[in-house]
């Protein structure tokens, strides 16, 4: 049985997997679905045991493969993996026969069954894309491996060579747990007993078909609301650091020009202030005749006259006229 524990991957800082929690079965095969980038291959990696996660486990009938020493990593990849990719990994100047022969000898069996043992002799340059990734395939499961890992194995292949690739991958996960990585949704959906998808790297749902449900151990933990926000903001760390950056220069710049503003101001009022006063104060004798105002308003009370006080009164001293006179 193969179990993932809280498993979290970063790669420079930034989070590619986030607290993963699966258990599979022994036999079956398992989609991986997710858009570009959401780290579909990093989790098999993972599982191949060609990367070692953050942090959390990976069990393997009960025993972690993060702490497998190099021995036993040698058996894990021998007997324990098979792998299968997009571009095959076959070596092209070589036969088909010399390309598994790298591996065991043992293999005429899985030729006929994949229906290839006519092409034994053929250079694998000379093959189609369909009749190489049947030879990888014979390559993954020449050692008879518990665990398939598929990294897109349709990818390169035109949609008939897929299905045939396809139904092969489903008659071996009769005996071994094929874990294929695809971002094929008809073809995921049509053949996989079960289906972990992989949203924007960080949040990770896992789909049991109905039928399959009592055969699989689904541990995914419900998230609360809070916790999907932070998910999201750790993984997009990068990307908010230079939002809080930008938001913060911003205050800053018009924290600047607020003050630059305020002390423009203020130092063109004192400008003024300084060049007004250079001014002299004119101050002169003026009569006025209060009649002029209120004449109209006399008419208006029926001709009576009213006393009309004028409070405030200029006192001009000799002082203040020196004062005056000795300003240049
Ligand atoms: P997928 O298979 O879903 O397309 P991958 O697992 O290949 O996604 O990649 C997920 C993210 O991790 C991508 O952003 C990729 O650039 C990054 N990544 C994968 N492997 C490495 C690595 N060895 N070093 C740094 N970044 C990596």
């Amino acid at each position: 049985m193969l179990k993932l524990k809280n498993i979290f991957k970063d790669y420079n800082n930034t989070r590619i997997l986030n607290d993963i929690n699966f258990t599979l079965p022994n036999k079956g095969l398992i989609s991986i679905l997710g858009p570009s980038g959401s780290g579909k291959s990093t989790l098999l990696n993972l599982i191949g045991g060609l990367d070692k996660p953050t942090s959390g486990s990976i069990l393997i009938n009960n025993k972690d493969l993060t702490s497998f020493n190099n021995k036993e990593l040698n058996w894990y990849h021998d007997r324990y993996i098979g792998f299968i990719f997009q571009q095959y990994n076959l070596i092209d100047y070589m036969t088909v026969d010399e390309n598994l022969s790298l591996v065991s000898n043992n293999y005429d069996y899985i030729l006929k069954k994949l229906n290839i043992y006519d092409l034994k002799d053929k250079r694998v340059s000379l093959l189609s894309g369909g009749e190489r990734q049947r030879v990888a395939i014979a390559r993954g499961i020449i050692k008879n491996p518990r665990i398939l890992l598929c990294d897109e194995p349709t990818g390169a292949l035109d949609s008939k060579s897929s299905i045939e690739i396809m139904n092969i991958l489903k008659e071996l996960s009769n005996k071994m747990l094929v874990i294929l990585v695809t971002h094929d949704v008809k073809l995921a959906n049509e053949y996989s007993d079960y289906i972990i998808s992989i949203n924007d790297g960080v949040t990770n749902e896992i789909c049991i078909k109905d039928k399959y449900k009592s055969l699989f151990i689904n541990k995914v933990k419900h998230k609360n609301i809070l916790n999907v926000i932070y998910n999201h903001m750790m993984n997009k760390k990068k990307r908010n650091n230079l939002i809080s950056i930008s938001f913060a220069i911003g205050l800053i710049a018009l924290g600047l020009v607020l003050s630059i503003a305020n002390g423009f101001k203020a130092s063109i009022d004192k400008e003024e202030k300084n060049s007004l006063s250079r001014y002299p104060i004119l101050i002169s004798r003026n009569s006025y005749n209060i009649e002029d105002d209120i004449k109209d308003d006399f008419n208006k009370i029926e001709n009576k006259v009213y006393s009309y006080s004028i409070n405030h009164i200029n006192t001009i001293t000799k002082d203040y006229v020196d004062n005056l006179n000795d300003i240049n």
